[in-house]
């Protein structure tokens, strides 16, 4: 077996040890001689799997009792929808542009009220997070968005804009459970498994209970009112019950590997071995203002196309794949999410140091 190290910005590696347990229970899951595949999600076996999931991600998260957890389909593009279709009653939210990401959510709300751009970074090719300790918040917003950790760009809210009072709404698609959350800070936040926690396909919405409205207009389908998904406990209909059940293996490996404190100083380990020799680097750059640097995603370039293309090429024969960066901002990306081991980001910096040597 040869596992490499997979620098995936998502899909994304899961810890060794959560693939293994999938794979000893796929043909019979705890005696009940049968797959998590191809169980009823009506079943007790299945009600077990998605209750133990919800408790262990309010355990790791600390999720207060009025939050509601939901594990929903439709992945992130949906949730651009399904948030202004829920939250907006005056019909308008503000939106804090750091990415493709919250681009792509603004213009979907912009379907439903009106949208204000109150911040964006877009001049600087999104390198930055802009400065929102002071922004011309909208007296009748229904809530400020922003996306957490902008998976692309390689940028963090190191510090939560201030909202004035108004609802914050967060994308944490690709930074969830990489550090400890005060879900307090949030009337909602959502994220994509397939980044940091599980396989694509599920999205967990965590909601304060008094955001659940049941006075929505008309037109807003069945399936994407998260009252309908609340009432129903996340059942309403079938769920995608396998990838909820890897989730809650994730869940379980964060738990022992002690939590998101713990998740946090070896995120930060990781970071800084490789942050530090981009900084060291005569050849290879960081492309993100320093403090606003993200701990999962990790843009780099060398400043000649072809340099760039002939690293990705060396580096996936070498074992390291995935490493070539998105299309709008070139050069390489590494994502070393929490399943990514210390063993993979010490390797890939002695690869960089290697080629940097030998392409003087
Ligand atoms: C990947 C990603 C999305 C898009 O998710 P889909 O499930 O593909 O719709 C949204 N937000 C962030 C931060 C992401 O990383």
């Amino acid at each position: 077996m040869a596992r490499i190290y997979n620098f995936s910005a998502g899909p994304s590696m899961l810890p060794e040890t959560v693939l293994r347990t999938a794979a000893e229970e796929m043909l019979d899951y705890h005696g009940s001689g049968m797959s998590v595949m191809e169980m009823s999600h009506r079943s007790k076996w299945f009600q077990d799997i998605i209750d133990q999931a919800e408790a262990d991600l309010r355990e790791i998260m600390n999720i207060p009792d009025n939050y509601k957890v939901l594990f929903l389909q439709g992945g992130g593009n949906q949730q651009f929808a399904a948030i202004p279709m829920n939250l907006m009653k005056n019909g308008v939210a503000d939106y804090i542009v750091t990415g493709q990401w919250a681009k792509k959510a603004a213009q979907e709300a912009e379907k439903y009220g009106k949208v204000n751009i109150v911040a964006s970074s877009a001049d600087k090719t999104f390198s930055y997070i802009p400065d929102c300790s002071d922004l011309p918040i909208s007296e009748d917003a229904d809530y400020v968005y922003i996306c957490h950790n902008n998976t692309i760009y390689g940028t963090k809210f190191n510090k939560l804009p201030n909202t004035k009072g108004k609802i914050l709404v967060a994308d944490m698609s690709s930074d969830i459970l990489s550090e400890p959350v005060n879900v307090e800070d949030y009337g909602l936040l959502w994220f994509g498994v397939q980044k940091n926690v599980g396989p694509a396909g599920v999205t967990v919405v965590v909601i304060r209970e008094d955001l659940i409205r049941d006075d929505l207009p008309e037109f807003v389908p069945t399936m994407l009112k998260y009252k309908t998904q609340a009432d129903a406990g996340s059942l309403y209909n079938t769920p995608p019950c396998y990838g909820i059940y890897v989730c809650g293996l994730v869940f379980q490996w964060v738990k022992s590997m002690g939590g998101l404190e713990a998740m946090k100083i070896h995120n930060e380990k990781k970071a800084k071995i490789l942050y530090d020799y981009l900084d060291s680097s005569k050849m290879f750059k960081g492309t993100v203002v320093k403090k606003d640097r993200s701990l999962m995603n990790v843009p780099f370039v060398t400043g000649d196309a072809d340099l760039d293309a002939k690293f990705v090429k060396e580096a996936t024969a070498a074992g390291f794949t995935n490493l070539k960066g998105h299309r709008t901002v070139g050069g390489m990306r590494a994502s070393i999410y929490n399943a990514m081991p210390i063993e993979g980001v010490q390797k890939l910096v002695e690869f960089m140091a290697e080629f940097e040597k030998n392409n003087q």
